[in-house]
């Protein structure tokens, strides 16, 4: 008789999860096939966080268009286990505009330099031989470490606006160092940059991609709608405002509010994708000074998207279009007829996003509604991609905090800090996704963090903290030198 016996596989968790967002959904699947059930907490009305699709009067938009486009396998199965049948596939255009002129993007450099004038092209050559001739130093800001290389005219007209609307900063306050290894994830940013700097290994940019037909949220609506099936339950306006623990313990119970009433919640294991800076200030007792200070130092970009509904189709091609013109504050244009014709109710009408990005303590996104819908449509005249006198015949506003986490000098250590201290003192717990990381995550990484996380329950010892980490901007295919075959993979 054979002494061994096979392994006995742990037993299937429950597990309290904070936040119905990509990462929020995957920890859930996740966990389901290990034959576990999951409590999810969703302060929001709405699955899919900042990748839902908002709805208004029968038509559909993203917070942002969302691209399903991923070099993880294991996602990219995932997407089509889920969404089976419900995935077209897009054709992908998205130009640069510049004083009402078009431009190719990536950039191409003989287009930037004669497509402006002859005279723009004269300031663009002679600030371009001033750069070269004698670059400016010490190189410790984004304006001299990109102007050294490009010249100041070329700086001010493709880098300087459309990266200053989006963070928010002057180019001068953005760290060179911070520019050349992290604003790549900023695609327009390492686009114009490998225009220039040519890497003969990158062959192209993504030229088509996959798009759930009704839009990111009909992803995560039927993720949800699986999950209750399957046995857990996703808990809608449920805000998680306290999370109790104990020095040696951990987290013992996550209190969240719904009509006012406070519930505790508890599980085997906890997972959050709630804003880090957040979840310091819920902690019950509060952390010591030090880890509250550093949370608090964590700051982040917000987004207001402006959906206007135009009479009319056919205004532009592109998916989205990059708005470099300084006279206006939207940063970036999407059309989503041209994501998927099931995103507008009816034919003969344009479904336009415009993307403001802000502070949630600017004056734009104090303005009301109504004021937000007037600067909308006068700014979209005004870059000449819709004609003058267009009626609209219905518009939207939709704000989101905390679109983007800001990676602003300081931020690392304030992470590292938080995350020493979790981790000594509250062990079962686990943070994955964007916010919940504090890092430029997309949904496939912020997927990938979240199903690291439930394995790692289950006997696995991934890092979550090293997926995304020094990995190119994922739109880039790049060939092999060895066998000369395209890949996905990570270079
Ligand atoms: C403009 C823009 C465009 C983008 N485009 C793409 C793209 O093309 N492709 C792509 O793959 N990714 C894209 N992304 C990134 C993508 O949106 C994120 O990676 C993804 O949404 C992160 O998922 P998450 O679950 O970590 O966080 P979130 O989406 O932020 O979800 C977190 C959820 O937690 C909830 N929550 C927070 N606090 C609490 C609390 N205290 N209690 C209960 N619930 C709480 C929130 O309401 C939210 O639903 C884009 C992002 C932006 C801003």
């Amino acid at each position: 008789m054979s002494t061994h016996s096979a392994p006995v596989p742990p037993a299937p968790k429950h597990l309290v999860i904070i936040g119905a967002g990509p990462a929020g959904l995957t920890a859930a699947w996740e966990n389901m096939r290990h034959g576990g059930t999951s409590t999810v907490l969703e302060g929001d009305t709405v699955v899919g966080g900042i990748a839902r699709t908002a709805k208004h009067n029968g038509y559909r938009f993203d917070i942002g268009g969302h691209r399903f486009f991923t070099k993880v396998k294991e996602v990219d199965a995932l997407w089509h286990e889920v969404l089976t049948k419900d995935f077209i596939r897009v054709p992908r255009q998205s130009r640069i505009l510049y004083r009402r002129k078009f431009f190719a993007y990536p950039l191409k450099p003989f287009q930037a330099f004669f497509g402006l004038g002859p005279l723009e092209s004269i300031r663009i050559f002679f600030s371009y031989l001033a750069a070269r001739i004698s670059p400016k130093s010490p190189e410790e800001d984004l304006e001299t470490w990109v102007s050294n290389r490009f010249g100041k005219r070329l700086f001010q007209i493709f880098f300087k606006t459309y990266t200053e609307k989006v963070w928010g900063v002057p180019c001068t306050e953005i760290q060179a160092e911070w520019a050349a290894q992290r604003i790549r994830g900023l695609s327009l940013f390492r686009a114009v940059y490998n225009s220039f700097v040519k890497d003969k290994s990158i062959k192209t940019l993504i030229d088509e991609f996959d798009y759930p037909r009704l839009g990111p949220g009909q992803m995560w609506e039927t993720f949800h709608a699986n999950l209750e099936e399957a046995g857990s339950k996703v808990h809608m306006e449920t805000l998680a405002r306290k999370i109790h623990w104990k020095s040696g313990e951990g987290v013992t119970a996550v209190e969240a509010v719904k009509d006012g009433k406070a519930q505790l919640f508890t599980g085997d294991a906890f997972v959050s994708t709630m804003p880090m800076k957040e979840l310091a200030e819920a902690l019950e007792p509060p952390p010591p000074p030090n880890v509250l200070a550093a949370a608090r130092r964590l700051r982040y970009r917000d987004f207001i998207c402006v959906a206007l509904m135009l009479k009319g189709e056919g205004f532009f091609t592109d998916n989205w279009v990059y708005i470099h013109s300084p006279e206006v504050h939207v940063g970036r244009v999407q059309n989503f007829n041209n994501w998927s014709k099931e995103m507008v109710p009816e034919p003969g009408i344009t479904c336009l996003g415009l993307e403001y990005f802000c502070f949630e303590s600017d004056p734009l996104w104090l303005k009301t509604d109504a004021e937000l819908l007037e600067l909308g449509k006068r700014e979209i005249f005004e870059t000449g991609l819709v004609p003058h006198g267009t009626p609209l015949v219905d518009g939207a506003v939709v704000r989101m905090k905390k679109t983007y986490p800001m990676y602003d000098p300081g931020y690392g250590e304030a992470v590292d800090e938080l995350r020493a201290f979790l981790a000594k003192e509250l062990p079962n717990l686990q943070l994955v996704g964007r916010n919940g990381m504090h890092k430029y995550n997309n949904q496939d990484h912020s997927m990938l963090t979240a199903m690291y996380a439930v394995r790692n329950l289950y006997g696995a010892s991934h890092d979550l903290w090293a997926v995304n980490v020094d990995e190119d901007y994922h739109e880039e295919l790049r060939e092999t030198r060895s066998d000369k075959t395209l890949t996905t993979s990570a270079p």
